[in-house]
């Protein structure tokens, strides 16, 4: 401590203490609890992708700083895979730019982008890194709350146009969305888009699960609407397509004047990073469609399953529709808060979840519903949905 009086934590971010995910994991840790909290795989991606970090490493590429923007091969790959899959063009040189992971890129667009008073529109519940950003760039942040309706949470169109005002500068987008598993429609995504057109905002859309939808869902970038490619920055992710989480390499798209703005904060924050793993991003990005969809089935195997065990336990489970997520509502079990149930979970069934409430800054709102990561092992779920049948008896 000091001898002044003043906080250290500057007011900016005075109100996030430590993340809940640091709580949680201590208690799996202590309790020896199945950790369904924070959403890692526990198993690799891809071995030729680790091979291909391997050789980078050894062929000496990217052990010394890598050029700000990303390694040119990185670029080419990101541009490639936007105009494979969407059909969005991006100019490796000017319109793409790598990133240490999503975090980063979430970082540096609100930094570039906001001025201090700015409006943020967000989806609620947030992916947690997204208050303390608008936070650190003086923007203030406006929720729009994603509502239970027919089994998934759906957003309120008329509640996010009543979100924007004359201060509003942009609005930032996540789909498929974390933690609810929603992915928003054609017709959801149109409105925005509509919206943005009108009342000249910037968007940012965070699509680190592109690859991570299910069934009948489909995922279309903001940036492929009409109006929307010069008004929008698009973040795309390594670790959760490839089971790289700790990798850390994230990219953005966009305009040459929307990227370059980007550049401008990143360039401070990590100026680069991940280096040989980018050239081995680089490849993964190139594997054949194949690799995408056997992943995707699998994972769709796995929510399968956790949910199956989850409604057998007495939650009510909602349909994940992309992500690593399944939402539940703990009130059929008798229970209205998830922040209690979730401190009790570990020693009442021997797993860890975490309460959604701490996505939200409506607290009511989020209270009833406990968000399960299903990116594990089919033997660890499979062992998580047995012991939370326990709950039921
Ligand atoms: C995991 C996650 C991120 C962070 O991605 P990194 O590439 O690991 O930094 C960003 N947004 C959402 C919604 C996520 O779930």
């Amino acid at each position: 401590m000091t001898s002044s009086a003043r906080p250290l934590l500057n007011r900016r971010l005075a109100e996030f203490g430590t993340t809940i995910f640091a709580e949680m994991s201590a208690l799996a840790v202590r309790t020896g609890a199945i950790n369904l909290g924070q959403g890692f795989p526990d198993t690799d991606g891809p071995e030729e992708v680790r091979e291909a970090a391997v050789r980078a490493l050894r062929d000496g590429r990217g052990n010394q700083y890598p050029p700000g923007p990303g390694v040119p091969e990185l670029r080419a790959a990101v541009a490639a895979h936007q105009e494979r899959r969407y059909g969005l063009a991006y100019d490796p040189d000017t319109e793409v730019l790598v990133t240490a992971g999503a975090t980063e890129a979430i970082a540096a667009c609100l930094l570039a982008l906001v001025e201090p008073g700015d409006e943020v529109v967000a989806l609620e519940p947030y992916y947690d890194s997204y208050a303390a950003c608008v936070a650190m760039a003086g923007g203030r942040r406006v929720p729009v709350t994603l509502r239970p309706h027919e089994g998934t949470f759906r957003l309120d169109l008329d509640e996010l146009r009543d979100a924007v005002t004359d201060r509003t500068r942009l609005l930032l987008i996540n789909t498929p969305h974390n933690p609810t598993g929603t992915v928003l429609t054609r017709a959801e995504l149109t409105a925005i888009a509509e919206l943005a057109v009108e009342r000249d905002l910037l968007v940012v859309t965070d699509e680190v699960y592109e690859h991570l939808v299910f069934d009948d869902a489909e995922h279309v970038p903001l940036a492929t609407f009409p109006g929307m490619r010069e008004r929008t920055v698009s973040i795309g992710s390594a670790g959760k397509t490839f089971s790289f989480t700790g990798w850390k390499v994230g990219w953005v798209t966009g305009s040459r004047e929307l990227v370059g703005a980007v550049r401008s904060a990143k360039q401070f924050l990590t100026y680069v990073s991940s280096g040989p793993f980018q050239y081995a991003v680089a490849e993964a990005l190139a594997l054949p469609e194949s690799y995408f969809s056997a992943f995707r089935d699998d994972l769709r195997a796995k929510r399968d399953l956790l949910s199956a065990g989850l409604a057998d336990a007495g939650f009510s489970v909602f349909r994940t529709a992309g992500t690593y997520f399944v939402t539940t509502d703990v009130r059929p079990l008798g229970e209205t808060d998830g922040f209690a149930f979730c401190r009790a979970l570990p020693e009442r069934a021997g797993v860890v979840a975490v309460p959604n409430a701490v996505f939200y800054d409506d607290r009511e709102a989020g209270a009833p519903f406990v968000r399960f990561a299903f990116c594990k092992r089919k033997d660890v779920l499979e062992e998580a949905a047995e012991r939370l049948r326990r709950l039921a008896g």
